[in-house]
């Protein structure tokens, strides 16, 4: 039987007493990270950072709602498929045939959401930069110099019908193109290599520009992080850029 002294059933019972006055919203905050192999990296900035162009509340119900169900999801298939967890998140993308029928959907919906918020927390930041020079410059001979490109990518994501991304695609030796994809789906899906991105489901921009896509497209520029464009291209060309 365990010892129960008189200082312990008085400082029980004040727990209890504390317990039923605080306010229970304390326990959302407190709900620990889900058991297993994946993890979302921690967001590289205040969920505010970003405004005016995209809200704090969107950001923290995106990054701590929409991107951990991706996370809690995948975990859960891991656990009884640990060969998901066990190649780079590239690879298992890139061979998502040779995966069990029963998982792969699963998979595709969950570790394409994983790879593509990863990197699109990674390619934002507070405002301020312009694109960098050798970027500029593959913008310039592959798209048409920055406006056009601008133009052409906002349109592309215009064009998405339903969920989906669009994207800027790097090639190893730096050649540039844009692309869409629905739902969750990838780049790396095809083995390709995605410089950044911009994801064009509701849930990105719905609390702020309802359905003026548009608008959150064009607003999206002011916070492109191309110092991390910049790095990510260099990345691509010396063939380590993974997701
Ligand atoms: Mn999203």
């Amino acid at each position: 039987m365990p010892c129960l002294t008189r200082r312990t059933l008085i400082e029980a019972t004040a727990g209890i007493a504390v317990a039923a006055l605080a306010p229970r919203i304390v326990l959302a905050q407190t709900a620990p990270p889900p058991a297993g192999p994946f993890r979302q990296d921690p967001l590289p900035y205040a969920p505010n950072a970003l405004e005016p162009s995209i809200d704090a509340r969107t950001m923290e119900i995106h990054y701590g709602k929409h991107h951990a169900a991706y996370v809690a999801n995948l975990n859960a298939v891991a656990k009884d498929n640990p060969q998901i967890a066990q190649m780079p998140v590239e690879q298992v993308l890139a061979k998502l045939g040779e995966l069990p029928d029963a998982i792969r959907t699963n998979v595709r919906n969950n570790l394409g959401g994983h790879a593509n918020h990863t990197m699109f927390w990674q390619v934002m930041g507070p405002p301020g930069h312009r694109p960098e020079a050798e970027v500029a410059a593959a913008i310039e001979r592959d798209l048409g110099g920055l406006e056009k490109f601008q133009a052409d990518f906002d349109a592309a994501g215009l064009r998405v019908f339903g969920s989906g991304w669009v994207f800027v695609t790097v090639t190893r030796d730096g050649k540039l193109a844009i692309e869409t994809r629905p739902n969750q789906d990838s780049p790396l899906m095809d083995g390709k290599r995605a410089l950044f991105g911009n994801d064009v489901w509701e849930h990105a921009y719905y609390l702020q520009y309802q359905n003026r896509r548009a608008d959150y497209l064009k607003a999206w520029w002011n916070v492109v992080n191309w110092p991390k464009v910049a790095e990510r291209y260099t990345a691509a060309k010396a063939g380590t850029l993974g997701i």
